[in-house]
C-alpha cells in the first residue's frame, strides 16, 4: 500500500513495538484518533550505529495539523475543568505505564538516538521521575494571599491553565524533555501538541502512543497530540499560530532565536531551552579522582551530545599535567561501539552531518592554535562513530565560544578561581557549570553573584546529569527558560491577582479620593 509506513529492518524495532502493543501504520500524526490513513511525506528513521533505516514514518500533513489542533482545543474545555488532583492521577498512570515499558523504551532510545542503553534507561527514569513530581504538584500549585491596604478587603493570587501549548524538542533527549513539559503542563490543566525532532520519530511515536492510551482510558482523549514533520516546517507553523498560548522549545540557539521572535511578535509566551557551552573548573585542591570521573562522563557521555556536556575544562596550572595525563589514559580505554552492548561507553553521533561538523570544527580549532592531543578521528565502517577529542589551548581560542555538538573537550590552564570564572563566563551561552575544589571559600565564591553566570552551578559534581527536582535551564543564549522541578510549573499557567471587597465602602488604593 502506497500510504503505509513500515518497519524496514525486521529487527529489534519491530520487537520493541509489539512489546509496547503498537501495531499498524507508523503515523506521525497522532491526534485524538490513531490516524489510519495518513498521507504525509515518508520520513525514514536512521539507526546511527549502522547508518541504515530502522523504519519509515508517515508525517503529518497540514490537514492533520488542523485536526490535531482542533482536538487539542476541544479537549482543553473538559481537561481544564477536571480538578488538579484528578489530573495528577492520570499522570500517575502515565508514569506507571512508562515504568512498565522502561526497558523497551530505553532500548528504542539507544537504537534510534545512539546513546548507550544505561543512559537510555536513565532517560526513561527521568520521565518517570517527572511524572511523580507532577503528581505531587497537582496538590501544591499554591497561590499567595496578601494583606490588602484597604479595610475589609481580601487579596490573593491564583493560577489558571494557559490553554493549548506547543512543545518542540531536540533529538538528544527524545523522551525526557517531552515528559518534563507534558507532565507538568498537563497537571496545570493545559493540553498540548508535540513536534518532536525529525531525527527521532520512533521513540516519539512510542511515547505518544503510551500517553494517549492512558489519557483515553481516563476519558480524556485529545489532551496530548503529536505532529511529526520531515523538517522544521510544522514547528515554524506552531510558533506563528496564535492558538498556542505557550511554545516550549528545546534545541539549538539558531532555532530559539527564530522561535523567540515569531512568538514574541504575536505576544505569545515561550520557554526556551537552547545550546550550552559548559565549563568545569578543577582547582589545585580538588579531589583528582572525582574530577577525572566527572570530566570523562561529562565530555564523553552521550557522545558529547548533551546540552550540559562538559566542553571546557579550566584547570589549575599546577595540576594540569596530572589531569591531562590521566584523562588521555581514560579516553584510551573508552569502548566505542554498539550502544546496546553493555561494555560500550560511547555510541555514535546522530548523523553524517554531525560527523562532518565535528571534523570541520577540528580543522578550525587547529587553525586557531588548538592542539589536538587525542582522538578526533572518524571510525571506519558502518554508522557515525568518532573518537572523542581532547584539545589543549594555552589561552581561550574563538572556537571555544561555539557549541559544537560533538565530543570535543578543550583544556585550558588557569591561575586562580577568578580567572577561571572569567573565562567560564566569557561565552554567549549560560547553561551549566561546575567547580571541583575542597576549599569552602573557592566554592562559595564560585556560587556567589560574582561567580558562575549559568542557570546551573555545581560543586564537586560535573556539568551534566541534572535531577528533575530543580528548575532546569540557562541564561544568555541558552534562552532563559526553566523547566522540570521547583516552581517551573508557573510558566505553564497564568497568574491572576484577585481583590475582594466584603465591606460596604469603596475605598481607593493609595488613599486616592474621587466621587
Ligand atoms: P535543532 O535546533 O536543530 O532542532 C530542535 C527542534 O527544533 C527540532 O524539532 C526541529 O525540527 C525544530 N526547529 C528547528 N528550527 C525551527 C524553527 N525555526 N522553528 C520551529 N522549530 C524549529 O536542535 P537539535 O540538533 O535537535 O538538538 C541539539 C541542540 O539542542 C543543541 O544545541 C543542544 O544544546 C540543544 N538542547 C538544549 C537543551 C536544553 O535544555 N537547554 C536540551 C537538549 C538539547
Amino acid at each position: 500500500m502506497a500510504n503505509t509506513a513500515s518497519i524496514i529492518e525486521r529487527s529489534e524495532v519491530e520487537e520493541i513495538f509489539s512489546e509496547l502493543g503498537l501495531t499498524g501504520v507508523l503515523s506521525g500524526a497522532l491526534g485524538k484518533d490513531w490516524n489510519k490513513h495518513p498521507a504525509g511525506a515518508k520520513l525514514t528513521s536512521i539507526n546511527p550505529s549502522t547508518g541504515t533505516g530502522l523504519a519509515e514514518v508517515l508525517c503529518a500533513t497540514e490537514d492533520d495539523y488542523e485536526n490535531i489542533v482542533r482536538d487539542s482545543e476541544t479537549a482543553f474545555e473538559t481537561w481544564r475543568m477536571t480538578p488538579a488532583p484528578l489530573r495528577g492521577d492520570v499522570i500517575r498512570k502515565f508514569g506507571d505505564a512508562l515504568r512498565e515499558h522502561k526497558d523497551a523504551l530505553g532500548k528504542l532510545i539507544s537504537l534510534e538516538m545512539g546513546k548507550i542503553y544505561s543512559e537510555g534507561l536513565g532517560e526513561v527514569q527521568e520521565a518517570i521521575d517527572i511524572c511523580e513530581f507532577a503528581v505531587g504538584l497537582s496538590r501544591q500549585m499554591y497561590g499567595k494571599t496578601m494583606h490588602s491596604e484597604r479595610p475589609e478587603h481580601r487579596m490573593y493570587e491564583q493560577w489558571h491553565p494557559l490553554g493549548m501549548i506547543g512543545i518542540i524538542t531536540a533529538f538528544n533527549f527524545p523522551c525526557a524533555v517531552f515528559t518534563w513539559n507534558a507532565a507538568v503542563a498537563s497537571v496545570c490543566g493545559n493540553t498540548m501538541v508535540w513536534k518532536p525532532s525529525e531525527k527521532t520519530p520512533l521513540i516519539s511515536i512510542a511515547m505518544m502512543k503510551i500517553a494517549q492510551k492512558v489519557f483515553e482510558e481516563a476519558g480524556h482523549p485529545g489532551v496530548m497530540g503529536m505532529i511529526i514533520s520531515p523538517d522544521s516546517k510544522l514547528g515554524e507553523k506552531m510558533a506563528a499560530d496564535k492558538r498556542f498560548k505557550l511554545i516550549s522549545a528545546t534545541g539549538s540557539t539558531r532555532m530559539g532565536r527564530s522561535v523567540a521572535q515569531v512568538v514574541a511578535e504575536r505576544f505569545g509566551k515561550s520557554i526556551l531551552e537552547l545550546g550550552g557551552n559548559n565549563a568545569l573548573i578543577v582547582m589545585d585542591d580538588a579531589d583528582m579522582d572525582m574530577a577525572l570521573r566527572a570530566v570523562a562522563f561529562g565530555a564523553v557521555g552521550t557522545a558529547g551530545q548533551r546540552c550540559t556536556t562538559t566542553r571546557r575544562v579550566l584547570v589549575h596550572e599546577s595540576v594540569e599535567n596530572e589531569l591531562v595525563e590521566k584523562l588521555v589514559k581514560v579516553y584510551g580505554s573508552i569502548n566505542i561501539g554498539d550502544p546496546l552492548d553493555k561494555d560500550t561507553l560511547m555510541g555514535p553521533l546522530i548523523d553524517r552531518i554531525s560527523v562532518d561538523h565535528m571534523q570541520n570544527a577540528l580543522t578550525k580549532i587547529k587553525e586557531q592554535g588548538g592542539k589536538v592531543i587525542c582522538g578526533g578521528d572518524v571510525l571506519e565502517g558502518k554508522g557515525f562513530f568518532v573518537k572523542p577529542a581532547i584539545v589543549l589551548c594555552q589561552k581561550p581560542i574563538p572556537m571555544m565560544k561555539e557549541e559544537v555538538f560533538a565530543p570535543i573537550l578543550y583544556i585550558t590552564p588557569i591561575k586562580d578561581v577568578k580567572e577561571a570564572v572569567h573565562i567560564q563566563n566569557d561565552v554567549p551561552q549560560g547553561l551549566s557549570s561546575a567547580i571541583f575544589t575542597n576549599s569552602m571559600q573557592k566554592a562559595e565564591w564560585f556560587l556567589s553573584h560574582k561567580g558562575s553566570d549559568c542557570g546551573i552551578a555545581n560543586v564537586n559534581i560535573g556539568t551534566s546529569g541534572a535531577e528533575i527536582g530543580g528548575a532546569f535551564g540557562g541564561e544568555k543564549e541558552t534562552g532563559g527558560g526553566r523547566e522540570s522541578g521547583s516552581d517551573a510549573w508557573k510558566a505553564y499557567m497564568r497568574r491572576q491577582t484577585c481583590t475582594l471587597n466584603w465591606g460596604a465602602e469603596l475605598p481607593l488604593a493609595q488613599g486616592v479620593e474621587f466621587i
